[in-house]
């Protein structure tokens, strides 16, 4: 007899979880509510000939060695370091902010403000904004200020609908302030795209005759939590269920939803060859959207004409045309996560994770990295 699992949800997390199961003869079964699989990695080609990101633009990056390793294995990468760049008051910037932003803000005063800033930070190459508003420099805190009013105060409160405040601080160190020029937007060795997009690396992963998926299906139909048991179609569960999607929604929200911030993506095509100057833009100023992505300008894009999208940050409401795609991390929705997985602790062959069930700001990578180490736990018997 073949160990059984239950995945629910076909993201990257459920995916790489499958294919481990499925490599050493377990039987899979995966539940995704999407039309399609590849959560929010999904890609594809459009009419215009130009791939893009369904989901938002997701560029790969890691410092994980097994991780590189192990997704050079289902598929071809190329080598692809991001641009960003914000504009602010009509001049586009690139991000991470450096010392070209500094020149290009403040063009009388940009040596001054940069022999502070190094004699303030010496052999330091960055800082966050919050260390450096904090600073006892007037000059470092007069360039820190300008960057926090014009780009992430704003940017953050339209991005998660909070007062910037009341925003988790590892968000701000997300985007650093580098001093030197040149800057990149991640700085992990590996950074690089799936030559042909990411469906294929979950095509992929998925290709095992122990794995079947079935997309249209909304999981929590078919499975439920009783006390300490988990049931499908009513009956107690013949396997161990890998639950991927919102926590709470696995418990009929009992204390109250987790807040999840969602988007919603206008989509335009252009008959012109560029409509920004770099591939992901970020209009802290402009009025309800955050930032656009001209897909022809990620790798592999030779087309006339240009498709890019339009990102509007929006509250996640289940049962309207959205999806929950990022955790709003703050101390009181920390506290009820705690409630939930303390919950979700006590349910026999169930495990919870990924982005949704974590609760946590994965990347790619990190998301990778959990699921490689619930599929040994699994294997493991433990
Ligand atoms: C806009 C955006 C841009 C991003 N850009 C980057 C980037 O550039 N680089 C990077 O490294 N990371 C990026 N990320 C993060 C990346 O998307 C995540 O790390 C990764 O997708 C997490 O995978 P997951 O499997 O945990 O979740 P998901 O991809 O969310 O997959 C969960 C799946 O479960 C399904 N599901 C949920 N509930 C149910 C249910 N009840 N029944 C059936 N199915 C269900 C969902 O439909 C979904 O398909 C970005 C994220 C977003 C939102």
């Amino acid at each position: 007899m073949k160990n059984k699992y239950y995945i629910v949800g076909s993201g990257i997390v459920g995916c790489v979880i499958a294919h481990e199961l499925a490599e050493k003869n377990a039987e899979v079964t995966i539940y995704e509510r999407r039309e399609h699989v590849g959560g929010n990695l999904y890609d594809f080609t459009d009419e215009h000939g130009i791939h893009v990101h369904l989901y938002g633009p997701h560029i790969f990056h890691t410092k994980i060695e097994r991780v590189w390793e192990y997704v050079t294995r289902f598929c071809g990468w190329q080598d692809y370091n991001l641009v960003c760049g914000s504009i602010m008051d009509g001049i586009c910037v690139p991000t991470s902010f450096d010392f070209e932003s500094v020149d290009k803000f403040f063009p009388d005063e940009a040596e001054l403000i940069k022999e502070h800033i190094k004699s303030v930070y010496g052999d330091q190459k960055s800082a966050t904004v919050l260390e450096m508003l904090e600073c006892e420099d007037a000059y470092v805190r007069k360039f820190a200020q300008y960057l926090y009013d014009k780009d992430y105060a704003p940017y953050t409160a339209k991005q998660w609908g909070i007062p910037p405040e009341k925003v988790d601080r590892q968000i701000f160190k997300r985007v650093p302030i580098l001093f030197s020029y040149g800057s990149k937007y991640f700085d992990d060795p590996h950074q690089a795209m799936p030559e042909t997009g990411y469906t294929e690396l979950i095509k992929n992963l998925l290709a095992n005759e122990n794995i079947s998926v079935k997309t249209n299906t909304e999981a929590l139909d078919i499975i439920s939590v009783n006390n300490d048991m988990v049931y499908i179609n009513g009956k107690p569960a013949d396997g161990t269920v890998i639950y991927t999607g919102p926590i709470d929604e696995l418990f009929g929200c009992r204390y109250g939803r987790l807040p999840y911030r969602s988007l919603r993506f206008e989509w335009k095509y252009e008959d012109k060859e560029s409509f920004q100057d770099m591939p992901v833009v970020a209009y802290p100023q402009a009025e309800g959207y955050t930032r656009i992505t001209e897909y022809k300008k990620l790798p592999c894009q030779k087309v006339k004409g240009t498709t890019y999208a339009v990102e509007y940050p929006l509250p996640y409401k289940k049962g309207e045309a959205n999806e929950p795609y990022y955790p709003v991390l703050t101390d009181e929705s920390n506290e009820l996560f705690a409630k939930y997985k303390k919950l979700a602790e006590q349910v026999n062959n169930l495990i919870c994770c990924g982005r949704l069930a974590d609760f946590k700001y994965y990347n790619i990578d990190q998301a990778i990295d959990r699921a490689l180490d619930v599929a040994e736990k699994l294997m493991n018997g433990e």
